[in-house]
């Protein structure tokens, strides 16, 4: 199949790329390469695997040209992250409701079959025990940019469905739900690879609000195979599908974990929600997947708990500061006219 991917230089994108490349598509990633970069994709690009086309989901006629002719496009490119949203709202905004309007207009108009990301942000500040794909919404002001990002992504949703029920086109949408793994940044507010990233320099790990707040984490590797799976699933068209881990934690329990696997002797502290993302910033207590949906779909079970994801996005930092150590090294040794490692 001949596969588009957007944003597929991003964390989740990037593996997703490699997941199709392993399965013999033939894939091209439309990425600006804001939050995402090059080197997510350096295993595909330098074998030749996967083709990047440099642009933007907001330039109309570059999406259309790189939609037509395929036979599946995952739309994952967005404004992502707390701190994104924060501080850009308006340029998150126009991205995340423009752009994916642009993916799915040319996915509807070249008949071509879609998946879009969305979040289980949607939901809210719905503290329910297990929120399963049609539970209420509970957003805070449309004043507070916070919201923004839910906003943007349940009307995408909206419009994505929308569309391809009047065009008969198969779309699914994916309600990803706090998704981590290696090649994930912490920049751009992720909590786990920020978490560790503290942990391994010794510095304090900072944990927003009072640590009590409750979040379920699922691996990259359990929910990029599920995407492709759901779109090749006709039970699973026209649905929105929660994805995403089995174990809930407090993020200050988190935050001892990450403490544990990394040895670290760093000190866990709070930082108040108003220093780290301006007054006003709401959280929700609680989010908790239900995933009957995707499990009577296509037989989803998370297959890996919190010790492994942890152990293997600490294991990848460490052997990403391996590299850049050794390269530091490589260019000092240039500098000084030996082309061999001096530290
Ligand atoms: P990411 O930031 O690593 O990936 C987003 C990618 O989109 C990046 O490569 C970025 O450069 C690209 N991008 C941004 N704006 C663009 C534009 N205008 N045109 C083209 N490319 C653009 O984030 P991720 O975590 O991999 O997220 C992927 C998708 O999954 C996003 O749609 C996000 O909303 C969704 N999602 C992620 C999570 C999670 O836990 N990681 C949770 C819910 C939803």
């Amino acid at each position: 199949m001949r596969v588009l991917v957007t944003g597929g230089a991003g964390f989740i994108g990037s593996h997703l790329c490699e997941f199709l490349v392993r399965q013999h598509h033939d894939v091209t990633v439309l990425d600006e390469l804001s939050t995402g970069s090059v080197a997510n994709l350096a295993s595909c690009l330098d074998a030749g695997t996967v083709r990047l086309v440099e642009g933007s989901i907001l330039d109309r006629d570059l999406v259309s040209e790189c939609v037509r002719g395929k036979d599946a496009v995952f739309h994952l490119a967005a404004a992502v992250g707390v701190h994104t949203i924060v501080d850009s709202p308006l340029q998150s905004l126009r991205v995340n409701l423009y752009g994916t309007e642009n993916v799915v207009e040319a996915a509807v108009t070249h008949g071509v079959p879609f998946g879009i990301a969305s979040t289980s942000e949607v939901y809210g500040k719905n503290d329910a025990d297990g929120l399963c794909e049609d539970a209420d919404r509970v957003l805070g002001s449309p004043l507070l940019s916070r919201w923004s990002y839910a906003a943007a992504k349940g009307l995408d949703e909206l419009v994505a469905h929308t569309r391809a029920a009047e065009t008969g086109t198969p779309c699914v949408s994916y309600r990803l739900f706090n998704i981590v793994g290696p090649r994930q940044t912490g920049r751009y507010g992720m909590v786990l690879p920020r978490f560790v990233a503290q942990a391994l320099r010794h510095e304090p790990i900072t944990v927003y609000g009072d640590g009590t707040q409750r979040r379920c984490f699922g691996s990259v590797y359990d929910v990029v195979p599920a995407m492709v799976e759901l779109l090749g699933t006709s039970a699973a068209h026209g649905r929105a599908v929660n994805l995403g881990g089995r174990e809930e934690t407090t993020i200050l329990g988190l935050a001892e974990m990450v403490k544990d696997c990394t040895g670290s002797t760093s000190d866990i502290r709070t930082v108040p929600y108003d220093v780290a993302y301006g007054s006003g910033f709401e959280d929700m207590r609680r989010r908790m997947p239900d995933l009957t949906l995707a499990h009577e779909l296509i037989g989803y079970t998370a297959r890996y708990g919190l010790d492994d994801i942890v152990r293997s996005v600490v294991g990848a930092a460490r052997r990403a500061d391996q590299t850049r150590s050794k390269a530091g090294a490589q260019r000092v040794g240039e500098a000084f006219g030996h082309g061999e490692l001096v530290a």
